[in-house]
């Protein structure tokens, strides 16, 4: 018999709670569910199974058949409330060991062996046989609940197994890359070759194409198991940010593919923040949302993971909370996962404030959901990401397998944070590239980008050099960024340049990226058409270096290059208002006045602007605590005409409006807010044209 299913509520904003039911407080917790659920106006229920502190480990097959029952009586329960059933298992290899031992329960059970030798006791080496037979009979139980969904973890990776942290290098993985490498080769030679300073040893890449082929034939075997029990499941997959996913070589389209098997697929990016620090950590959530996006197939259904551990106000606060979510629908998902209470049995009223959040922003949070997830462009300067980036990554001597991920967030923070939305759609008119991910591209590629607009920072401009485009980017020379100490007596980097919004004697520290530390720098050796933008100073302000430099090359195309390497110099120090004025400048400048979008009125603003087919969606979040007095966007490449503004008022409807003006000059158009933006009121403005 086909469940019955209400037709499901036409939310936007799509509430997902995970929540587990654990069998020592089922009634209370499936009571309350019924009573609360409708009140906090949640659309669907992913149900957790032995979770957290009371995992068993791999979950023994007798106590998932004692569980099942109790799955049916929570999808009836639902179904009556109109909310949709779905599952999330806790564990699929395993996050971590903690003290269980699963091999006593499974003999033979094959464990995640790290690059160091450290061998898990639960978390389970995907190659194992035993794993496998035991993960088809329990996911089938799972299965047999026909869930709407069922959500594969994050620890289908191959990092952070606790305790390992890199693997698996077990004797089946060692057998399997033998076969490929053509002789056997120990985990101590293959780790070696691996982590080989340098330019990468062959042996990198054939073993990261191994690892991507066998996560790939996992999860394939794990859609199998559900879709021969449940067709119509679909299938989801938690993942941890693409650029620590290039440490093991994912290829994302083929894992979507064989995880997905033909049914609608779905991502749950991670948005970090698993307790409350600053509201600077909503960088890497928003980031993580269009990265994961620009990897994965077009249609992919995203709910964001909305986390609080360990789950009580003293972690993270409801309004955090609220803008986490706010933040998810502003970047255009279909819905967030809501993981807000623990897994121990309390009931969710213990502290009632997210559930009364929930229910309160709902309206507002729906009017945001549905204009911003209508398809259209995220603009802003390019950032690189490239899956193969960690296949031609040079490590420095002593190098740690972390190492291995690419590089690329520092630029997306420091363009972020000075009111530089950023994105990763190929067709804008100026990119930026730190870091080596560079290296990854094809000459072509690299041409393409040196024609149009380029910022460079040292270690990007020192492998372009390499690559034989020293003078397409303004360089005879650069040397390899080292210690700044090393180099001399340096005080500060002076912006003198107007152009770019600099005056003489304005010095910013090269104390960077805070007080206990300094950068690593390169030597640059600009060709004289070039121009210096800004200078190293020594204590007596004699200006000794090039600190950044401007060139435009024989295809029309501007490159500028910093002398700094990013990864090392962009903490709290590096931003200022000093280093805005000089940032929007670059950026003006490379684009040929066609910068997509900048931010002005505050500090560390989060905005963003997206182009539908029929309207411009402008966004703000202020990331710090003092109210933004006004705010300005400045909206280049911009043909429409503009005809007028609607805002979103805290009542969530979306108004004609008042405190606004518009400018338009060429293709370049102002929009002037004159009221203030605290940090827990984000501003939403949709722009209407002709
Ligand atoms: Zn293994």
């Amino acid at each position: 018999m086909k469940t019955q299913r209400k037709p499901v509520s036409p939310d936007a904003a799509w509430y997902a709670l995970r929540r587990t039911l654990p069998p020592w407080r089922f009634k209370q917790n499936l009571r309350e569910l019924e009573r609360v659920l409708p009140r906090y106006r949640v659309n669907e229920v992913i149900v957790k199974v032995d979770t957290e502190e009371f995992s068993h480990g791999q979950p023994p097959v007798e106590w998932v058949q004692n569980y099942q029952p109790r799955l049916f009586e929570i999808k009836k329960t639902l179904a009556r409330l109109g909310i949709r059933y779905s599952l999330n298992p806790w564990i699929t290899v395993g996050h971590n060991d903690r003290g269980r031992d699963a091999t006593r329960q499974l003999p033979g059970l094959g464990t995640v062996v790290g690059h160091d030798g450290t061998v898990c006791r639960v978390c389970a080496c995907p190659l194992s046989e035993v794993w496998r037979g035991h993960v088809r009979t329990i996911w089938t139980l799972y299965a047999e609940t026909k869930p709407h969904v069922i959500w594969v973890e994050d620890d289908i990776r191959t990092f952070n197994h606790r305790p390992v942290r890199f693997g698996c290098f077990c004797p089946v993985h060692l057998r399997e890359f033998a076969t490929r490498a053509g002789r056997e080769v120990s985990r101590e030679e293959l780790v070696a070759a691996i982590l080989k300073p340098g330019p990468p040893h062959p042996w990198r890449a054939l073993y990261l194409e191994m690892q991507a082929e066998i996560m790939e034939e996992t999860v394939h075997f794990l859609e199998q198991v559900v879709h021969a029990v449940s067709p119509e499941t679909s299938l989801g997959l938690m993942s941890s940010g693409p650029r620590v996913h290039c440490l093991e070589g994912r290829r994302w389209q083929r894992m979507a593919e064989a995880l997905a098997g033909g049914r609608p697929f779905y991502s749950r990016p991670p948005m970090g923040n698993y307790h409350e620090q600053s509201l600077r950590g909503f960088y890497y959530s928003h980031d993580a949302i269009k990265l994961t996006r620009a990897c994965l197939p077009a249609g992919t259904i995203e709910q964001t993971e909305v986390e609080n551990v360990p789950f009580t106000q003293y972690s993270k606060s409801a309004v955090f909370t609220f803008l986490e979510i706010a933040l998810s629908y502003a970047y255009g998902a279909h819905g967030v996962t809501l993981n807000l209470f623990d897994h121990a049995g309390t009931p969710m009223e213990a502290e009632p404030a997210f559930g009364r959040m929930l229910g309160e922003k709902k309206d507002w949070l729906n009017a945001l959901a549905a204009r911003a997830q209508i398809p259209g462009r995220y603009r802003g300067i390019r950032l690189l990401h490239h899956e193969r980036a960690s296949f031609v990554k040079h490590l420095s001597a002593g190098a740690d397998y972390w190492d291995l991920h690419e590089d690329g967030d520092e630029a997306m923070r420091a363009l972020e944070g000075h009111g530089l939305p950023t994105t990763y759609e190929m067709e804008e008119p100026v990119a930026i590239a730190t870091g080596q991910t560079v290296r990854a591209l094809s000459d072509a590629e690299i041409e393409r980008l040196l024609s149009h607009g380029l910022f460079l920072d040292a270690v990007a401009a020192r492998v372009l050099l390499e690559r034989g485009f020293g003078e397409a980017v303004g360089l005879k020379w650069a040397e390899e960024p080292v210690f700044l100490d090393q180099l001399g007596p340096f005080a500060a980097e002076e912006f003198f340049y107007r152009s770019w919004g600099g005056r003489d004697r304005t010095y910013l520290t090269l104390t960077l990226p805070d007080l206990s530390s300094r950068p690593n720098v390169s030597v640059l050796q600009p060709v004289q058409r070039a121009v210096v933008t800004s200078w190293m100073v020594d204590p007596d302000t004699k200006r000794m270096l090039p600190a950044m430099t401007a060139y435009e090359n024989r295809w029309g195309g501007r490159v500028a290059v910093h002398a700094l390497e990013w990864a090392s110099s962009c903490g709290p120090a590096f931003f200022h208002s000093f280093r805005r004025h000089q940032l929007h400048g670059a950026f003006r400048w490379l684009s040929k006045g066609r910068l997509p979008v900048a931010v002005q009125g505050g500090v560390f603003p989060l905005g963003f602007r997206k182009d539908t087919e029929s309207f411009t969606l402008l966004g703000l979040f202020n990331l710090s605590l003092d109210p933004w007095p006004e705010v300005e966007w400045i909206l280049g490449d911009f043909s429409r005409k503009p005809v007028g503004i609607e805002w979103l008022t805290p009542e969530g409807r979306w108004q004609k409006d008042g405190a606004s003006a518009l400018g338009k000059k060429g293709r370049s158009v102002t929009i002037h807010w004159g009221e203030a933006v605290p940090f827990d009121r984000p501003l939403f403005l949709t722009l209407r044209w002709e």
